[in-house]
């Protein structure tokens, strides 16, 4: 008897171009799959452009049965590069988004960006639990946890899923929500798409027009002064607080303020769920720290929320990687100083956030987000750009070498940084050993043949994420 070989990659693309609507592309296609992080580049077999949750459906079991595995991207923000064997759904296309005003919620397509969320909100006074930069895709973001700048008002954005519409590893569409699917619900808000690529998802909307937020740019030279006091204050915030400070060097760009274009600056980063006058309190501490640069806190609309962070909207090759602080001493303080002096290191930016509040919580229905009793976060980013490419990924993980000693040595899913054997166990302490085995245990079942697994952390070909 012989075994069935699988079909060619040419084979292939010829049997899913009958069955989606979508284009299907040569893997190797330039720009078949460009996404935000041109530094990630895919070589898989196919690429399917989704045109419809049946797409995925019938990409996912036609690739299945034909021994491949399936990755997908929305924007290309965070997805690890698919390899050969790989057949990589991208999900641009389905970017719908519906509001229901009175339910307080938003069905938000698998391809749609925060932004698009954000816009389709706003005009029933709502607001989705949307990240720093609005260009990142939302059901992606979602899926890892989704630390964002309401996050200590509000909690992680996994915790504000009402229900997914989700492919499974045997192409089968079927709604997840608490009462349908448990298990699986558990699962995908932190676990992510090792148990289904997302077709659409229901969120809570909250009633926020607007906030008292954004940003408060000094200059380097006075950046000892400006951290501690940021600790200091940052301590004593309430939950209506989220806030983060940044060390950043900044190109000279035309696109920027004048007065930040090529500067050395700290970025303190603020977002008050209060009044203007209320905020305007909270933060008179920081505002006082020093003459600020540039000073951009003040009412805004929630839909702009994308100007508190101020993060680079223009694709980029990036190499990044986060860690969950125990907890902020000015020990910390003055090591991230160091690590952070002007001239010392070619990383673009290094940022703590401040965590507890609503992150702290119990959700309402529980989720496998990791990391809730954190102190902080620690998120190091360098630009992969000549003269300083080669020197870029030694030098993030140098920023992140000197805060080992207040580091837990975990991180989120959205900020595990290149996938491999030190991110997934990485996040699985985060996790933790007993809803790390829960998914592993969960994606034996629910994916025994690993066709998801290109985009998993939780069962590797050597046996599993570490969650020991
Ligand atoms: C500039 C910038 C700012 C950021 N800010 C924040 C922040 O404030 N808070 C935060 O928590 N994270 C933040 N992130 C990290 C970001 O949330 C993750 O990189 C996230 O995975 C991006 O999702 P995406 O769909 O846009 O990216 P993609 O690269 O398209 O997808 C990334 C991964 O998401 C999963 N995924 C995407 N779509 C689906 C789907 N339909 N079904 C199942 N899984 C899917 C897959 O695992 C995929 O590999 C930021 C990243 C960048 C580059």
């Amino acid at each position: 008897m012989t075994a069935t070989r699988p079909p060619t990659p040419a084979a292939l693309a010829a049997e899913l171009a009958a069955l989606v609507d979508g284009e299907v592309l040569p893997g190797d296609r330039p720009g078949a799959a460009a996404g935000f992080n041109v530094a990630t580049v895919h070589s898989p077999d196919l690429v399917v452009h989704a045109s419809s949750a049946a797409d995925v459906a019938a990409t996912v079991a036609v690739a299945g049965r034909a021994g491949r595995r399936v990755a997908v991207q929305a924007t290309g923000h965070g997805a690890p590069a698919a390899g050969p064997g790989t057949v990589l759904v991208v999900t641009r296309a389905l970017d719908g988004v519906t509001v229901d005003p009175a339910a307080r919620t938003a069905t938000v397509g698998a391809g749609a960006t925060w932004q698009q969320v954000l816009d389709a909100a706003a005009p029933h006074g709502l607001a989705p639990l949307a990240g720093s930069a609005p260009g990142v895709g939302a059901v992606g973001y979602t899926l890892g946890g989704g630390l964002g700048p309401v996050a200590r008002t509000f909690g992680f954005a996994a915790d504000a899923v009402r229900s997914l519409t989700v492919v499974t590893a045997d192409g089968e569409l079927v709604v997840v929500d608490p009462a349908a699917n448990p298990e699986r619900f558990w699962a995908l808000r932190g676990g992510g798409a090792a148990f289904g690529l997302v077709t659409s998802m229901t969120v809570d909307l909250f009633p926020v027009a607007r906030l008292y937020a954004g940003g408060l740019w000094f200059t380097a030279e006075v950046a000892r002064t400006v951290l501690h006091r940021w600790r200091e204050w940052a301590l004593t915030l309430p939950d209506t607080v989220s806030t983060s400070v940044a060390r950043l060097d900044l190109p000279p760009l035309p696109s920027l303020p004048e007065p930040l274009r090529g500067r050395s600056v700290v970025h303190v980063r603020v977002a008050c769920v209060t009044t203007a006058e209320e905020g305007a309190a909270l933060v008179a501490p920081m505002r006082s720290a020093a003459t600020p640069l540039l000073d951009t806190v003040g009412d805004l609309p929630y839909a702009a929320l994308g100007a508190i962070h101020a993060d680079p909207v223009d694709p980029m090759p990036v190499a990044e990687r986060g860690e969950l602080l125990r907890e902020l001493p000015v020990e910390a303080v003055e090591a991230f100083l160091t690590a952070t002096a002007p001239g010392r290191s070619p990383v673009m930016m290094a940022e703590l956030r401040l965590m507890g509040g609503a992150l702290a919580r119990r959700p309402r229905v529980p989720s496998a987000v990791g990391g809730r009793t954190a102190a902080a976060h620690l998120h190091v980013v360098g630009v992969l750009a000549p003269p300083v490419a080669a020197l870029v990924p030694g030098a993030v993980e140098d920023v992140l070498d000197r805060m080992r000693p207040w580091s837990t040595g975990a991180s989120l899913v959205n900020f595990a940084g290149t996938p491999g054997p030190d991110a997934d166990r990485r996040v699985g302490a985060g996790v933790g050993p007993d809803a790390c085995a829960r998914l592993a245990a969960l994606q034996a079942v629910t994916d025994p043949s690993a066709v998801l697994t290109p985009a998993a952390r939780w069962t590797a070909p050597a046996g599993g994420a570490s969650c020991a």
